[in-house]
């Protein structure tokens, strides 16, 4: 095993400094080697990322004028008038922390302002619930699960418990992935048109916990995945809505250039030479080991820095496990920094994304791939594997470049680092894309139109099906 000195890598649980690897010089030039080394050798994670930051106040529609113009702020507030005074509620399962939630905190307040009243509800368990549910959302992403009846009845049970605590008072109501799918029990007491929104790719579910699911989810009237890829077969409608960004967040907004190089210098990321960066969790399907080799590879034919910022190392074995393999991959090379996050460092991943070069996404296997969309957005040229939903981002040679292997992402690296021209235009082409297809008031949109056509839509239905009360 090789020590952690060997490269320079920041870990959230050994804030201590780090030592440096002057040693290994590799031939550049002496200041070059020495400025970076000296960055990396004394500073330590610094203190500003070790506990979470007050979240910003959310931002109100006017604050996106900027970015998407006064004409699409019109349409949105066009859509919502005939929506005006309908109610919508979401569930999902947690109130903080994933994307879901991220995305719901932006959301619900925007829906509001256009006066479509939007209300979130949290459903609630025990340990034992999320032991099920998570095992469940590993097994529809198609990992191995027996299947018992014990869980079956845990889920249920919770589901029981969730529908007589909560009301369902408004005209939609949108069930966020499977956690909360059972809700629809409750269905036959209210006249909502009523969603489920899964957020997962259901292309390779295991075949028994679809059973299980599947007829609860065709009582819904309409089910929404990320990607074409994602859904299945239906009796119900299906809707693509793409997982979205907010331009405004601490992960997206613009950032002052001051900003950026504090967060660099913070690093020990020196920004007056190429930087290739992935941001990830130190997971296996992120194939960051990969990108190691492929930086390697292009290092040989020119000059260039590694960034791999990741986390949730400290708190998952296997990304532990995963972060150590990075390491002796990286050996004692002082140009790769690995950085092992808090969760909470939006601020410092949108400085290390924008201070980049190059951003890689070697995914093995991928949802949707929101670092791409958030590489995009800052106008990078994105290397990224052909896998999950990042095709959608990607249109090979227009907004990015698609690769299938090492060699071919090493290629790419050394291709784009020598024709900056290329690189600045697939960068460009790429936030356009970004801004068309995956930012916040696309989402809203999508709602807006989704939920105008579920009003028609039961405005049409013999009125039999609702109750009488
Ligand atoms: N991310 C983060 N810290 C990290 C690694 C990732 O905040 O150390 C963020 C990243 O910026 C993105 C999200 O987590 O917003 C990852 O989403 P993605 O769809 O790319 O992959 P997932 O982790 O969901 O498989």
């Amino acid at each position: 095993m090789k020590s952690e000195e060997q490269s320079a890598t920041f870990a959230t649980a050994t804030p201590e400094p780090q030592s440096s690897n002057l040693a290994a010089s590799r031939g550049r030039p002496p200041f070059i080697e020495r400025r970076s080394a000296d960055r990396r050798a004394s500073r330590q994670l610094p203190a500003s990322i070790l506990t979470p930051p007050t979240p910003p106040p959310a931002p109100h529609l006017a604050d996106y004028r900027n970015i998407v113009g006064q004409s699409t702020l019109d349409g949105l507030r066009f859509l919502a008038r005939e929506l005006k005074g309908k109610t919508i509620k979401m569930v999902n399962s947690t109130a903080v922390g994933g994307g879901v939630a991220e995305m719901l905190n932006r959301l619900v307040p925007l829906l509001s302002e256009l006066e479509v009243a939007t209300h979130w509800d949290v459903i609630t368990g025990g340990n034992d619930f999320f032991e099920v549910t998570k095992a469940f959302h590993n097994a529809l992403h198609g990992a191995p699960y027996e299947l018992t009846k014990a869980a079956q009845e845990i889920f249920l049970m919770y589901t029981e418990q969730n529908r007589e605590r909560m009301k369902f008072e408004e005209n939609l109501v949108v069930i966020h992935d499977p956690q909360p799918v059972g809700l629809i029990g409750s269905r036959q007491q209210t006249s909502a048109s009523w969603v489920w929104r899964c957020h997962l790719d259901l292309s390779n579910p295991d075949a028994r916990v679809w059973e299980f699911f599947r007829p609860i989810i065709e009582q819904y009237d309409a089910a929404i995945f990320s990607a074409p890829s994602f859904a299945r077969q239906l009796p119900i409608p299906q809707y693509l809505f793409y997982p979205c960004i907010d331009p405004l967040s601490e992960k997206n907004k613009d950032l002052p250039d001051f900003q950026v190089q504090r967060v660099c210098d913070d690093f020990g990321i020196d920004r007056s030479r190429p930087i290739v960066t992935q941001v990830s969790r130190f997971d296996r399907l992120k194939d960051p080991v990969g990108v190691v080799q492929a930086y390697k590879l292009a290092k040989k034919y020119v000059d260039c820095q590694l960034v791999l910022a990741g986390g949730g190392a400290t708190d998952d074995p296997e990304g532990a496990t995963v972060l150590q393999e990075v390491k002796d991959a990286a050996g004692n090379d002082p140009d790769i920094i690995i950085l092992d996050l808090p969760p909470w460092c939006a601020l410092e991943i949108n400085a290390i994304q924008r201070a980049s070069t190059i951003i890689v996404q070697k995914s093995l296997k991928e949802g949707f791939g929101l670092t791409v969309t958030e590489a995009l957005w800052k106008g990078k040229p994105v290397i990224a594997g052909a896998v999950g939903g990042i095709p959608n981002q990607i249109i090979h040679k227009l907004t990015g470049v698609l690769v299938h292997s090492v060699e071919g992402c090493a290629f790419q690296i050394r291709y784009l680092l020598t024709h900056p021209e290329f690189a600045r235009t697939i960068g460009i082409n790429g936030r356009e894309h970004v801004k068309e297809n995956f930012l916040m008031t696309t989402n809203v949109k999508r709602w807006l139109l989704l939920f105008r056509t579920l009003e028609e839509r039961k405005a049409r239905q013999p009125k039999s099906r609702f109750p009488t009360t």
